[in-house]
């Protein structure tokens, strides 16, 4: 039984023989938005429907939030802190050093955002994060409120301020900088109608905006949700038969092979070549022979 699918000879050299991904824990509803602590040694990641932050390390498992007002996409900003995207209360969300919780966002142009999705940090200290509607449109999480903006991808400045700053795509989820941020990355993902766009645009970085987007990549298997960018560039996607690993000219390079769809990913362990995958139910791992560079 093989665990990949090379397409390209380099993908080849990415993986280790065919070692087989590891699953590190299961019985999960839909988990989410992973996020490695290397100071701690641990994972944060989501589990939806159950309104909970769970922490894995080599330890075992343990409850971080709970409730966790629906939490989804993770990660830590500049300093370290970890901030959160929160469907129940509609907000972007960071938790202090000393446990409080500053929101960060939760409104635009005068009205509730959506269900904060997916968020990254780049250098410049801001916070970037997708919006769709999803969290508001399904049930799953036991609460529908009215959609009241588009589905945009938000700033947040360093000074707080909150700027729309795409808004040409349907339903923005997973967000990924190229490793000199002069791209990003953008999974629009509808799932409401099968006329959705399933696929990744790409952006042009021009003084610290956005622009130029276009159609990168369709996801053969499913859609792309959660993503991360290697050293070289290169970049991982989650999909429905797996994790995708996309050269920078868009081409297919090969999958490692999940059993379950998957949501999200993120680089961790001490030389951040320890890809862990948020799968549906469950939680695992694959070490590469590649690092990871997305912050953190
Ligand atoms: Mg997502």
């Amino acid at each position: 039984m093989s665990f990949y699918e090379i397409y390209d000879p380099r993908f080849a050299s990415y993986v280790l023989g065919n070692a087989p991904p590891k699953r590190l824990a299961t019985g999960f509803d839909w988990v989410e938005g992973p996020v490695w602590f290397g100071d701690m040694g641990c994972l944060l990641f989501s589990d939806i429907p159950n309104n909970r932050i769970l922490r894995w390390s080599e330890e075992g498992l343990t409850t971080f939030r709970q409730p966790s007002n629906f939490a989804n996409g993770h990660t830590r900003d500049r300093q370290g802190r970890l901030v959160s995207c929160e469907h129940g209360t509609r907000r972007v969300t960071r938790t202090e050093w000393d446990g409080g919780i500053t929101v960060l966002a939760d409104r635009y142009d005068g009205k509730p955002l959506n269900s904060p999705n997916d968020v990254i940090a780049p250098r410049d200290g801001s916070l970037w994060f997708s919006d769709p509607h999803y969290g508001i449109m399904t049930d799953y999480e036991g609460f529908r409120a009215p959609q009241e903006l588009p589905c945009h991808v938000y700033r947040i400045d360093p000074n707080g301020t909150v700027e729309a700053v795409i808004s040409d795509m349907q339903c923005p989820n997973g967000l990924a900088f190229s490793p000199d941020e002069s791209r990003l990355y953008v999974a629009d993902t509808g799932r409401m109608h099968s006329t959705d766009p399933q696929h990744i645009r790409v952006y042009d970085m021009v003084n610290g905006r956005p622009t130029n987007g276009r159609v990168f990549h369709k996801i053969d298997q499913g859609c792309a949700d959660g993503m991360r960018v290697d050293g070289d560039g290169n970049l991982w996607s989650s999909a429905a038969d797996g994790v995708h690993c996309i050269a920078p000219d868009g081409h297919l390079m090969g999958k490692i092979l999940i059993p379950e769809t998957v949501s999200n990913i993120c680089f961790g362990g001490r030389a951040k070549h320890r890809l862990f995958i948020t799968a549906t139910t469950s939680l695992y791992s694959v070490v590469l022979n590649r690092n990871g560079v997305q912050w953190p």
